[in-house]
Order: C-alpha cells, then structure tokens, then sequence
C-alpha cells in the first residue's frame, strides 16, 4: 500500500517538528543547543549578558532567521540559562514570567519602531503554545520590503490598509485599523493552524486554503491589548558579527550601548541594528568597530555552518579555512557565499548562492544554487 501523501503530494510526517528553543534543546555533537527568539529582533541589555555568560568565552550565533543560539550547554545550565532569562522582563522578553518563549519566528522591520507593538502583540499571542511549528516565519514589514523579501509564512505589510502575504505572495486581505497588523497576522496563523494537519509551512498546504479558512472564520476580534503604532525617526546603526558570531566582548560593548539609551534588534540577515536614541553614545560605532564589522566588509556577503570540530560529519573546518580565504581576499564577493563542510550543506540561505562544499579529500567544490536548499 502506498504511503500517505499530503495536498501538496509530500509523504505526512511520522515525527513532529523538532526545531529547538529555551527548554526543547538539539543535542550536538559538543552539548545541548539552546535557541531563543527574540520579538521582532528585540534584546535586552540583560538578556544579552546572560546569554554571553551562559556561553562562557564561546561566541553566541545569531540564525537566519533573527534567532540567537548558544551551544555547547549542560542540560544544567541551560536549564538554569531559561529560568534567568524569565526572570528579566520588559515589553519584549526572550522568556516571559512564565517561562515561556515563542515557539516561532516573529521577525520585523529592524529599523522602525512603527514595527514594535504588532511584533509584540503576535508574539504575545503565539507564546508557549505547543500547536505553533517552530518552522513557521511571520514576518512584520513596515513597508520597506526588508522582510518582505525573507518570503515568510504569514507577513503584514504596515500600510493603510496593512496587506497579507501568505508563502511569500500579496493576498487580497487587508487590516485597516491600529491594531490591524497584528490582527491580521494572527488571523492567518490561526488559518494555517486550523487547516496544517501535519505541515509546518503555508507552502505546504497551499495559501489558498489558509486563505479560505481565513475567510471563513469571522473577522477576527481586535486585540484585547493592541497598542498605538509609532514611528518616531531614529537613527540607526548596523553593525555584523562575522558568520552570525557575536563574542563575548562584542555581547558586552553592545548589552553597555542598550543600557545607554541604544535600542537592539537583530535581523533574520545576522546583522545587529542599534536604534540610537537621543540619549545613545554617539562613539557607539568606535566601540563597537574592534569587534564587529561597522562599515562595507567582504564578510556581508559570506555564512558557514560551523564544520570542524563542533560537527563530526564536516570535513574540515570551514570556518577557520573561511576566515583564511578573507585576509587573501579570495572570499567575499557580489555573489553570496555559503561555505560548508560536507554535502549536507546545512544552513544554505533562500535565493541565489555558491556553496561552496569542503570535500573528503581536503578541497572545495563550489556549486551555484538559485533555490532553497534545506539541510
Ligand atoms: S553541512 Fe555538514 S559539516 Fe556543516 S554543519 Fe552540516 S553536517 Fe556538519
């Protein structure tokens, strides 16, 4: 007898989704891997030193999806890393009082804080809900496209009205009032929930059909908590840790920038953004340039998974062959670069890319892709 297949012909998953978070750990090769979604990109001074601290002199690695990771944990310490950071607080916290986290990812606009509150609000409602799959993206644009473009599951556009994409396509559903953005958002996840069987993106199942269990729900209730968007200018900074590593000293010049009026978000494209308030430093890139690339940088254009000897399967270690392959300027162009030890090419961006694939016998092939490649 022939498998069961879904609607979009795949075979139904006999397991469920196995994403990691703050208590659901992937056991790695050297110890428990802890991810932790930030709302929006948002970071707290305090949250950032816990997890530095919690990752001992081992950089944190931020994911392409806005994520940050700390490896390298005893089920101990991670444990005890997750009840710290519920103990932090604030508008947008890693882990509530509760302890619970949000189970997917909610990116948005880094730069804008009329992104904040629907960020928040969506979170606030996703959170520690064991229904939610941890590959589902929802996205929070404010018009720039800078999001927009990551393709994600459900994602609003702020406009007037705010607009739906559903799997990276423009829909007819809209949301005009304030708090409609995140309305419209959670509108969608509850569709896609209600009609995913054992899915875990809207692709699978098709917009369409979340679309009609979208409309066939009634017009979703506005929000008990919905807050008043702002858009307030800011000036912002951008800064990139190479390869998504944020040291240990580059976590504390920026938790010391947060708690001198800097705003932290970092974005789905592991970059940092500072939104510098009035109150911010205004040496903050001097500070900050010792350890993080502050200005155009051959490392834009270039990721790796993280090879030898954190994974026993690379061939070779890519990230120290990389960084060799930068100072002789032979790595780092238009094109973006994913570098990896061995044909499972784990981590391999959206779009157009060269990965370039270390082989059993110590040298690289390198291959263009122009889709998605999962590993
Ligand atoms: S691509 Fe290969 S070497 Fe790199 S992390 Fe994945 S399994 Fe390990």
């Amino acid at each position: 007898m022939p498998a069961p297949r879904r609607r979009d012909g795949a075979p139904v998953r006999a397991r469920p989704d196995a994403c990691p978070g703050a208590w659901r750990r992937h056991d790695a090769a050297d110890g428990a891997l802890a991810r932790f979604r930030p709302v929006g990109g948002a970071i707290a001074p305090a949250e950032l030193r816990l997890l530095a601290g919690a990752a001992d002199a081992a950089p944190l690695e931020l994911t392409s999806r806005g994520s940050w990771q700390v490896r390298g944990l005893s089920v101990k310490g991670a444990d005890d890393l997750a009840a710290a950071l519920a103990t932090v607080g604030g508008p947008a916290p890693l882990l509530d009082d509760q302890g619970r986290d949000v189970p997917c990812s909610v990116v948005a606009s880094p730069r804008s804080p009329a992104v904040d509150a629907p960020a928040r609000a969506v979170a606030g409602a996703l959170r520690g809900r064991a229904d939610v799959p941890g590959r589902l993206l929802v996205a929070i644009d404010d018009g720039s496209g800078d999001v927009l473009g990551l393709g994600a599951d459900v994602a609003v556009v702020l406009g007037s009205p705010s607009t739906l994409w559903l799997a990276g396509t423009p829909t007819e559903a809209t949301g005009d009032d304030p708090a409609g953005p995140a309305t419209l958002a959670l509108a969608a996840v509850e569709a896609f929930l209600a009609v995913r069987g054992d899915a875990w993106r809207v692709a699978e199942v098709g917009s369409d059909a979340v679309l009609g269990a979208l409309r066939a729900r009634e017009q979703e209730r506005a929000l008990e908590h919905a807050e008043v968007l702002t858009s307030a200018e800011r000036t912002c900074l951008e800064v990139l840790p190479r390869l998504g590593e944020v040291t240990p000293a580059a976590a504390r010049v920026l938790a010391d920038l947060g708690d001198e009026g800097a705003e932290l978000r970092v974005t789905p494209w592991r970059t940092v953004v500072l939104r510098l308030r009035d109150t911010a430093p205004d040496d903050a890139r001097e500070r900050l340039a010792p350890h993080l690339e502050t200005g155009p940088s051959r490392w834009a254009s270039l990721s790796a998974c993280v090879g030898a000897p954190r994974c026993a399967k690379s061939h070779t270690d890519v990230r120290g062959d990389l960084a060799r392959a930068v100072a002789t300027g032979r790595a780092g162009g238009l094109l973006h670069a994913h570098w990896v030890g061995c044909a499972r090419a784990c981590g391999t961006p959206a779009g157009p890319v060269a990965v370039v694939e270390g082989t059993p016998g110590g040298t690289y092939r390198t291959i263009v892709r122009t889709g998605r490649v999962s590993g």
